[in-house]
């Protein structure tokens, strides 16, 4: 559990009790921007075990409250007001997607449409029209098999270091990280869990099509980097690489490429790399991590809200959020500093 999961069990209690307002009045922010993956009314396998996705009505819950408290802008707006220091009436809230799931096309878009919202989804190009399981989802693929198959739970425990203890077993297989992603490959071949099979069956990801039909609906569809590495573990070439690789891909099929979001974290990513892609590519305007509401050394860097912590609510995130500020805002921890 991250820090801020355990913060906000403490802390969501109290800020409860308490009505938006009294938060919304202390936000220092004039601009949010929010993170999501996924929304579905399904049991999706491959993502059950990574963080908790919103059912359509709990999705279209957060929306109604949203849109009583701010004012939505699309990407173009948001970059115009960011660049022009406009101050709207109310804050305004610019919406985005992570990983392309097959669901923004199914799912999402339809209720935003119907809201006159628009998003931006960052999606990584190695995985477009399911040539590949992106290593998470497989990861979580394999522990939804295993939890729900007491053969594979004993089989599981004759794959090379692992024990009897079940649930240790799901844990190591859940902390296999993106350099040691080919042991998810060697799980799944010892279990003999067919992964191709599995996304042949079920699209997990857009297709090109869709990806074309979105953005002629004036959706935005932009960078997450190539194939959804942890960017703390390549190298700065490495990192510079599969940021670039992606960012060609939305040029050539005229996707965005004034904006790109980093997978996981930004956490550790130098100055030197922004100074480098920010040179490289002079259409880029911002970069996003997803640390919640924190300011960044590195301006044109902005952090983004994620909103699946936990069950709870966006009002929650958003009063726990706005609390958790204004505590680091106390003790001057309310800027990441890059080196
Ligand atoms: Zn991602």
């Amino acid at each position: 559990m991250s820090f801020k999961t355990k913060f906000f069990r403490l802390s969501n209690p109290i800020t409860k009790t308490i009505s938006f307002e009294k938060f919304s009045q202390k936000l220092s922010f004039h601009d949010l921007i929010l993170v999501y993956h996924l929304v579905s009314d399904q049991d999706v396998k491959h993502v059950k075990h990574l963080f908790h996705y919103r059912s359509a009505k709990q999705f279209e819950n957060d929306l109604d409250f949203l849109l009583r408290h701010f004012e939505f802008v699309d990407w173009n707006t948001f970059l115009k007001n960011k660049i022009e220091k406009v101050k709207t009436k109310k804050p305004t809230i610019f919406l985005t997607f992570d990983d392309g799931y097959s669901e923004f096309y199914d799912v999402i878009v339809p209720i935003l449409k119907r809201k006159g919202i628009y998003a931006v989804n960052f999606i990584n190009p190695k995985f477009i029209d399911n040539k590949e399981l992106m290593w998470r989802n497989k990861a979580s693929l394999i522990v939804s098999e295993v939890k729900e198959n007491r053969a594979l739970q004993n089989k599981i425990s004759e794959f090379q270091n692992f024990g009897d203890d079940v649930k240790n077993n799901l844990n190591s297989i859940l902390k296999i990280n993106f350099k040691n992603q080919n042991q998810l490959n060697e799980i799944a071949e010892f279990l003999e869990i067919d992964v191709e099979n599995y996304l042949k069956k079920n699209p997990v990801y857009l297709t090109t099509d869709q990806l074309f039909k979105l953005r002629n609906d004036g959706f935005g569809i932009s960078s997450h980097g190539w194939d959804h590495p942890l960017y703390n573990q390549l190298s700065l070439s490495e990192q510079l690489e599969n940021t670039q690789k992606s960012l060609d891909f939305m040029d050539q099929n005229q996707f965005l490429t004034d904006t790109f979001a980093f997978p996981f974290t930004d956490h550790l990513v130098t100055n030197k790399f922004f100074d480098s892609i920010f040179s490289h590519n002079p259409d880029l305007k911002f970069t996003f991590g997803a640390a919640g509401l924190k300011l960044d050394s590195y301006a044109k860097n902005l952090q983004r809200i994620p909103i699946e912590i936990g069950n709870y609510s966006a009002e929650e995130i958003l009063k726990n959020e706005i609390f958790y500020y204004q505590l680091l805002k106390k003790f001057n921890k309310n800027m990441i500093i890059r080196s």
